[in-house]
């Protein structure tokens, strides 16, 4: 690891040193629960490899990685009962970490998600995230050929 991927949060959740409610991981990128959610189900997904922006993602990893976010897109919908989904990714400005990260949100009509003013929820507790956690890693394993 460089000095960067040491002092990265995200680098470390896919390196299993900090714990995380992981949906998916496969060669190329991996994907958990925000945890800090515009609404349960928020999903986050990663390169396994630590790159900042998506402008310095190698094109070998956009399709992998778009082609993930299609399918989480899908399964968070499913896992959630939701009518849509938001798909987001911040670069540098308003990103608070320096990992690239796609944003997947589930999203139903009159939810209250204005413009950028994202208000966060929580989940009720523990056993809530790993439901909501539990029910888009079945959709994932659903969808995945
Ligand atoms: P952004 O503001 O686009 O950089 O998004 C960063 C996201 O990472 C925020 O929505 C945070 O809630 C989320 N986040 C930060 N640390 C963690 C963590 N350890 N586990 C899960 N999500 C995190
Ligand atoms: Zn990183």
């Amino acid at each position: 690891m460089g000095l960067e991927e040491q002092s990265c949060i995200f680098c470390k959740i896919a390196a299993g040193i900090v714990p995380a409610y992981i949906v998916h991981r496969d060669a190329e990128c991996f994907a958990f629960l925000d945890s800090n959610p515009l609404f349960p189900g928020h999903v986050l997904l990663c390169p396994r490899e630590h790159y900042y922006t998506l402008p310095d993602l190698p094109a070998r990893l956009i399709a992998p990685l778009f082609s993930m976010t299609q399918l989480l897109a899908k399964a968070v919908e499913a896992a959630v009962d939701a009518e849509g989904t938001f798909i987001a990714i911040n670069n540098r400005v308003s990103q608070t970490v320096a990992h690239l990260h796609v944003h997947v949100v589930p999203r139903r009509r009159r939810d209250g998600l204005k413009g950028f003013f994202w208000p966060r929820q929580s989940y009720i507790d523990d056993g809530a995230r790993k439901a909501v956690r539990d029910a888009i890693e079945r959709e994932v394993r659903k969808l995945l050929p």
